[in-house]
């Protein structure tokens, strides 16, 4: 995928124009644009005259070998590059013969998050938790909601 920042356009401008301008950047056409996402949308307000829209935009093209091509054509335009991959990576990952499970005590937000990665990274870990069961805990917070009047 290539990455294009910094495509600006006024406050009330058309859907399609986001094609349009992404096709006359990279100088291809249409037909030769697979698909897009919208990465980030800005605003740049300094001028109240004149408020733009920036944006950041992550453009699939039909053609592979292209995507490298443009890559390296518009290789010292800092506005395209290619789509950094932000996919989360594990730390680490459990051995095939994981003989020792690591265990988490408490299962709050932290708790949880801790064994939901530990068990994505194959670690099967174990967990305790000495408070209620959920369904009592959402009733002793019930407590909380009194009213101020
Ligand atoms: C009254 C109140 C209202 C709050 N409202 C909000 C809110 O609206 N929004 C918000 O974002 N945050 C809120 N918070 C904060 C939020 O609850 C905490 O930030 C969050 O719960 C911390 O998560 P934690 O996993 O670190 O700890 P905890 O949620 O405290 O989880 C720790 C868990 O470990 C267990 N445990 C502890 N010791 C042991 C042990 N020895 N053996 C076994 N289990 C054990 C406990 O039973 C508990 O379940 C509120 C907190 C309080 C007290």
């Amino acid at each position: 995928m290539i990455r294009l920042t910094e495509i600006k356009l006024p406050l009330n401008h058309a859907p399609e124009d986001l094609t349009t301008a992404i096709t006359t950047k990279l100088k291809i056409s249409a037909e030769q644009m697979a698909s897009f996402v919208m990465f980030k949308r800005g605003y740049d307000a300094r001028n109240k005259r004149n408020i733009q829209l920036i944006y950041t935009l992550d453009i699939t093209l039909t053609d592979s070998d292209l995507t490298n091509d443009l890559l390296v054509q518009f290789e010292s335009d800092n506005h395209v590059k290619a789509t950094p991959d932000t996919s989360y990576k594990y730390v680490g990952e459990a051995p095939k013969d994981l003989t020792e499970r690591p265990v988490v005590i408490g299962f709050g937000p932290c708790g949880l998050l801790a064994a939901l990665t530990l068990a994505q990274m194959g670690f099967k870990p174990i967990i305790i938790e000495r408070g209620n069961e959920v369904r009592q805990r959402t009733k002793d917070t019930f407590v909380f909601g009194v009213s101020v009047n």
